[in-house]
């Protein structure tokens, strides 16, 4: 319920609802709701990821060690997408129910959609809420939902665009998307290696040349894909490439949706005012994308990821991404790699951190320097070995540089250590009364 109230932003005057709604919101941080991940700064056109939001989501107890399923729906402003999500969203939550479409009278509920003044921000928003799902062989995966957006019809913000679209593609398992933003993606992408990417084409009106859904889809794109000898070279190039990038690619072609989807100010999502026909390839659409069988983890470099770890690539990412060019597809590929090895860089300190606070965190006593040192050299090397033992893109040279990196941080992390505990030792000795008379007569 506190869900539905602190997004359902679908009203008659959704300015109204969100104004009302901001100050419960801070009452009831935990209410599912989309979250503004990242965001294109007006001004300067440069990305900014909040972290801490991110952190919030992906390391909750229950789903920071799984492996993550990410279904990103990217695309331009008003295209329906999270209208799509919304479905999506409905499904997770009534997962063993054929009926999960929900009743005929039911309005839409969750990323808000249609809001005439909502504010079209470039970048990446993920419901707060990720899905812990069982697959068919028993294993817990965690489905986080992703909603990408861009302006893509200005060409000043097409960098941005393209950024976002990178961004979402590096660090989704399942990448929805919409027509127009389709073609582009197309021609950005020609090399390695993303997973599943689902070009959803709406509003199709040629069924009787290729019939709605994933079959006539595929055909439909099969013909798009195909090289033709009077293409331009770099188009002959994208079309050869395509299927090298993408682990599987498919396309879906969904009729319209009817006229008060589509024109009726006061449509609310409920199923009554959509076409059957839609409706029908909708029930097919969605489970394609979520049902268990259907998941895709997302992996990179073939290991697979958990929500900690995609925390880390976002942060990486970003990184890479604050510079000025465009994002061209051979720098998201060395951007995976640089990204890849941060983050087993981050999680190999993270282990040794963890061990070391345990026999000399804030709370453990003072310990002998010969001993410390001892730990921190089988702690290290614990680590060293860890990040060694991921499976990293870019080659051994590559991971070399980021190996001497870890080292040169733990050792860093080391002289921390060595100075809070050597500050125990100071501490333990100010009480005692010899210590006590030095200090006050300095
Ligand atoms: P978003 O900006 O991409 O998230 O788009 P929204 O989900 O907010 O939808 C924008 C508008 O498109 C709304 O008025 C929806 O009712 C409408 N809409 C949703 N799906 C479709 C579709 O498949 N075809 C058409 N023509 N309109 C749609
Ligand atoms: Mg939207």
């Amino acid at each position: 319920l506190e869900a539905q109230r602190s997004s359902d932003t679908n009203g008659v005057e959704p300015c109204a609802v969100e104004e009302e709604l901001e100050p419960e919101e801070d009452s009831v941080p935990e209410g599912a709701r989309p979250i503004q991940i990242v965001i294109t700064n007006e001004d300067d056109h440069k990305f900014e990821l909040d972290a801490a939001a991110l952190e919030k989501i992906l390391m909750q107890e229950h789903v920071k060690d799984l492996s993550v399923v990410v279904v990103s729906v990217a695309g331009a402003f008003r295209k329906g997408k999270s209208f799509l999500l919304d479905f999506m969203l409905r499904y997770m939550h009534n997962q063993s129910s054929e009926s999960w479409m929900g009743g005929d009278d039911e309005p839409l509920t969750g990323f808000s959609w249609r809001g005439g003044c909502e504010r079209e921000t470039t970048g990446i928003q993920a419901w707060s809420e990720v899905f812990v799902v069982e697959k068919e062989d028993g294993t817990k995966v965690a489905v986080l939902l992703v909603d990408t957006q861009g302006a893509f019809d200005s060409q000043s913000t097409i960098k941005d665009c393209a950024t976002v679209f990178a961004l979402s593609t590096m660090t989704s398992s399942v990448q929805c998307v919409w027509d127009k933003y389709g073609r582009l993606a197309m021609e950005e992408i020609y090399e390695k290696p993303f997973q599943k990417l689902l070009f959803l084409i709406r509003d199709w009106c040629y069924p009787y040349e290729h019939g709605y859904g994933l079959k006539g889809g595929n055909c439909f794109l099969d013909r798009r894909l195909q090289v033709k000898q009077n293409q331009h070279e770099e188009l002959q190039n994208v079309r050869k490439h395509i299927h090298n990038c993408f682990s599987s690619i498919g396309c879906f072609l969904l009729p319209h949706p009817g006229l008060k989807v589509a024109t009726n100010p006061h449509f609310d999502g409920r199923l009554r005012d959509i076409d059957d026909e839609f409706k029908k390839e909708l029930q097919n659409l969605v489970p394609l994308l979520l049902a268990p069988e259907n998941l895709v983890e997302k992996e990179i470099g073939g290991a697979k990821v958990t929500c900690r770890d995609l925390l880390e690539y976002f942060k990486a990412y970003i990184q890479i991404y604050q510079g000025e060019e465009l994002p061209h597809p051979k720098s998201m590929l060395q951007a995976t790699a640089e990204a890849n090895n941060l983050t087993a860089v981050a999680g190999a300190k993270y282990t040794y951190n963890r061990t070391m606070e345990q026999v000399c965190g804030g709370d453990k006593p003072y310990i002998a320097p010969v001993d410390l040192q001892r730990y921190h050299e089988e702690f290290k090397k614990t680590s060293v070995q860890q990040f060694s033992a991921v499976k990293k893109m870019g080659g051994v040279e590559f991971s070399q540089r980021y190996q001497q990196q870890l080292e040169t941080e733990l050792d860093e992390v080391y002289t921390n250590f060595v100075k809070h505990n050597e500050s125990k030792n100071i501490f333990y000795a100010a009480r005692t009364p010899a210590t006590l008379f030095a200090i006050m007569f300095v």
